[in-house]
């Protein structure tokens, strides 16, 4: 592989990268073309593309061939019925954990919509841990969700756990592959089949590598359209439902193209605790957050306790933009 270093990068900073990469295992030759500095490495590594001084990589990786920022080095933006994700913006896809009526979805799909939202969430089809916690309302679900999308104009995002269930997704804009299923590849395998986009969601005991790993199962079956979502993992850390890895946004931003986003709802299973996680994705770079919002938490069938009203949403969605707009400057 060949690493091209950008003009003017100081000596000493491209010796480090050179050392770090020997310590590694990895060997280095270093010459110059056209005043530009290179450094040939062998064998394949996606350490490359996480160092500054890098502008570009060249060579094949095969392990993370259509994932990897090293062989397609500019950021994939997504158009999903109108709404812009992976563009430098700061997207909201934001929406009840679980459909429950027809009225409950409508009525939140337009407060989220005047509240900042561009995409709505619902699940129909809910994995529970336990099998007899509320398991989502199903198929009724999805069609109350595509009323809500007639409604607001706003696109969809639901999980699927069962390909077999893939038609009645049919007006549902976004798959959501959901933590349980993250290395359910039999599932992923076929999603690569689909046209569709896919919101794939960290498994909570998954590293970085897994999740690219399991985007690689979608693309590589000719689906490209991958958005990758860190959800907080399980750590020994108990003092929030799960530990929100912030470090792992920064790092996918550096490895991979797509487009990706938080899930600060699940991650901190308090609504207390969405806000400044919220702000914490969007400083790391993510792209956009998903964020379960509720108007009656405290009778939600689902997640009440980590759901946030429409008027709480409203005011992380402008702060949001505030931090988005003070980091790119
Ligand atoms: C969800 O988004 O509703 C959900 C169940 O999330 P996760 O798969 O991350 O637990
Ligand atoms: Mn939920």
């Amino acid at each position: 592989m060949l690493a091209i270093i950008r003009r003017g990068t100081d000596e000493e900073k491209i010796k480090f990268v050179s050392d770090m990469l020997n310590k590694n295992g990895f060997g280095v030759s270093r010459f110059r073309n056209d005043g530009v500095d290179i450094l040939s490495v062998e064998g394949e590594t996606d350490m490359l593309a996480c160092f500054d001084i890098v502008e570009r990589v060249v060579g094949i990786h095969e392990e993370c061939r259509f994932s990897s920022r090293i062989n397609h080095p500019e950021d994939t933006v997504m158009e999903i019925c109108g709404a812009k994700i992976g563009d430098g913006g700061f997207a909201f896809i934001a929406g009840p954990c679980s459909v429950e009526s027809r009225e409950q979805i409508i009525e939140i799909a337009k407060e989220v919509k005047n509240a900042g939202a561009t995409m709505l969430r619902g699940g129909a089809f809910k994995p529970r841990t336990s099998p007899y916690s509320f398991q989502g309302i199903g198929t009724e679900g999805l069609e109350f969700l595509s009323e809500a999308k007639k409604e607001t104009g706003l696109p969809t995002v639901s999980e699927i756990t069962d390909i077999a269930m893939l038609e009645a997704y049919e007006n549902v804009d976004v798959l959501q592959v959901g933590a349980r299923n993250m290395q359910n590849f039999e599932l992923l395998r076929e999603l690569g089949k689909t046209n569709k986009h896919i919101l794939l969601k960290r498994g909570f005991s998954a590293t970085v590598d897994e999740l690219l790993m399991s985007a690689e199962y979608i693309m590589a079956g000719g689906n490209m359209k991958v958005i990758l979502c860190e959800r907080g993992i399980r750590t020994f850390e108990n003092s929030a439902r799960n530990t929100f890895d912030v470090s792992s946004i920064a790092v996918l931003k550096k490895k991979t193209h797509l487009p990706v986003i938080a899930d600060p709802s699940h991650a901190a299973g308090m609504a207390s605790f969405v806000k400044p996680l919220t702000f914490a994705a969007c400083a790391a770079g993510a792209d956009g957050a998903m964020l379960e919002v509720h108007n009656d938490p405290m009778h939600a069938l689902c997640d009440g306790a980590q759901a946030v009203t429409p008027d709480e949403f409203e005011s992380i969605a402008r702060i949001s933009a505030n931090i988005r707009k003070a980091i790119s400057e």
